[in-house]
């Protein structure tokens, strides 16, 4: 039996990125992936490259350059004849990025000695990895450490059967063949406003269903106004407070039925319904009820600030732990265990983990909302910029979107910043900079920002918590 200083279950964001920091730091590493690609084939990179950060991002790029061409251009002065748009293409196109990129990872697992075991890891007493492989063939391997790294799952709705054709989850809806005259969406989160968005702009008249009476309701409330206000204004139609009671599939056609915020009932017909109302942790079939790995009342795998599990050798990070689900707050956290499992002291700050909403505008934010610092109780000033008052937003001709500041009252600390603007996914870093090296609004008040940029709004904002804007 092989044995390895450490065995990584899942080779998605977390887990590919701990395997190659353990490798790194000396450590005969191997990692256990079950993945199976859109060409057949054993895959790595998990949900980020294959069915989510990357190729979502691939299809919001082609579809904003249509958009561009279809909306834009005439401000410009280009007039354009005939813009047709090819589909299979685009999607081709992801495909191309998605394969590019997972088969980069297997490059990296061989130039780092990062062993790829293929197939369905189980954990077993004591300290043992089962691996089956496709065809039911069994390989056990003995680990002195474990790191857990098999991230997350759609949610199901109750009453509402996906059937991967016509209802879909989020994977299915990167792969549609043509755009769907009437897509509904269930759920107006982060993968609804995004794959609405894609869709919206190829000509899919899109129907967001959210349960909530609030918009984006973890964003920044400002911000989340604003953002709702120019969605809606690109078509996209977005139905709050709204109760999914049930969903069939009828012929070609998906009809929903759902109590509006008034209390109705309604029924609607859609060519395709994506599923799109969260994530859950993925401990299917891992053993960790054998090896007395512990989980949470909402069923990640517990763990302390370090990642440790209730079991010393076996840790776990990424989606199916607490924390945003997102792809660089598990690679980070990979790191952290790799670099603590060789005796550093590695920390992850949770405080200033940037989030980003690929939308056209973008929305990133780092720190806390409004909202948040006051059931904190905290007191805080605010400092608020639009982006119709920054010069590069104009000649851009895009000016929706604005930047929004809250720094602490007595000591101007940076608590959140929030940005609605083109490439604010850009723009947050400099923001994650500050805070991370306990920046206040001052800061960024008094650090040169190139011009014309739309950083500008951010140093505007920063002048504006003391009342002292410019172009305002
Ligand atoms: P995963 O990436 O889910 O990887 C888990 C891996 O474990 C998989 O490869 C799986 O095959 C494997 N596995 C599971 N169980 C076993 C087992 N028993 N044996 C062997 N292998 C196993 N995040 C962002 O930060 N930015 C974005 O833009 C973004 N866009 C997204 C878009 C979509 C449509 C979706 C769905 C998600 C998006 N996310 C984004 C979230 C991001 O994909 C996840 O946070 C990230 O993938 C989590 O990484 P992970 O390694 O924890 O899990
Ligand atoms: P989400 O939590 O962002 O949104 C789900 C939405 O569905 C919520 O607004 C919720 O109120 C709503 N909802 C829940 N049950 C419902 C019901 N029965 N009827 C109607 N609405 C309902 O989750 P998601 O959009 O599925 O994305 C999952 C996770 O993937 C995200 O939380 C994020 O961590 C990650 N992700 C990140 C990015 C990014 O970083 N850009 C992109 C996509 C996904």
């Amino acid at each position: 039996m092989e044995n390895y200083d450490v065995v990584v279950i899942g080779a998605g964001s977390a887990g590919y990125v701990a395997a190659i920091r353990c490798a790194q730091l000396g450590f005969k590493t191997a990692c256990v992936d079950q993945w199976i690609g859109k060409q057949g084939k054993p895959t790595l990179g998990g949900t980020c490259l294959n069915v989510g950060c990357i190729p979502s991002k691939a299809l919001l790029e082609s579809s904003d350059h249509y958009q561009n061409l279809l909306a834009s251009t005439q401000a410009h002065g280009i007039r354009v004849e005939k813009v047709e748009i090819d589909i299979p293409a685009m999607i081709q196109r992801k495909d191309e990025i998605v394969k590019g990129l997972t088969s980069g990872i297997e490059g990296l697992f061989k130039k780092h000695g990062v062993t790829w075991l293929q197939g369905r890891g189980t954990m077993r007493q004591p300290m043992q990895v089962v691996v089956t492989d496709n065809d039911g063939t069994e390989t056990t391997v003995k680990a002195a450490h474990i790191i857990l790294a098999t991230g997350s799952l759609p949610r199901e709705v109750p009453n509402v059967p996906m059937d991967g054709e016509v209802i879909v989850d989020s994977s299915a809806a990167l792969d549609f063949e043509e755009a769907p005259k009437r897509l509904g969406i269930i759920g107006a989160g982060v993968i609804g406003v995004e794959l609405g968005s894609v869709w919206g702009r190829l000509g899919s008249n899109v129907v967001l269903i959210e349960a909530m009476d609030r918009f984006l309701a973890f964003v920044d409330e400002k911000i989340a106004q604003e953002a709702q206000k120019t969605f809606t204004e690109q078509g996209l139609d977005i139905r709050l407070g709204s109760r999914v009671l049930s969903a069939e599939r009828k012929g070609d056609t998906a009809v929903v039925r759902y109590e509006d915020s008034q209390g109705n009932a309604q029924e609607m017909t859609f060519d395709k319904l994506i599923v799109a109302v969260g994530r859950t942790p993925n401990l299917k079939g891992l053993g960790t009820a054998e090896m007395g790995v512990q989980a949470d009342e909402r069923g990640y795998i517990q763990v302390d600030a370090f990642c440790r599990t209730s079991i010393p050798q076996i840790f776990a990070i990424g989606d199916v732990v607490r924390g945003p689900m997102l792809a660089h707050k598990g690679s980070e956290e990979g790191i952290m265990v790799a670099e603590r499992l060789a005796g550093q002291k590695t920390t992850l700050n949770y405080n200033n983990i940037p989030w980003v909403i690929y939308t056209q505008p973008e929305i990133a934010w780092v720190g806390k909302t409004e909202r948040e610092l006051k059931a904190e109780a905290r007191e805080y000033n605010v400092g608020w910029f639009p982006l119709t008052a920054n010069g590069r937003a104009r000649a851009m001709h895009a000016t929706a979107g604005s930047v929004k500041i809250l720094a602490d009252k007595q000591t101007d600390a940076l608590l959140g910043v929030h940005i609605f603007a083109p490439t604010a996914s850009e723009m947050i870093a400099e923001a994650v900079v500050a805070m991370e090296f306990g920046g206040s609004a001052e800061d960024l008040a008094r650090i040169v920002h190139a011009h014309p940029t739309l950083s500008e709004a951010v140093h505007e904002a920063a002048l504006a918590v003391s009342g002292r804007q410019l172009h305002l």
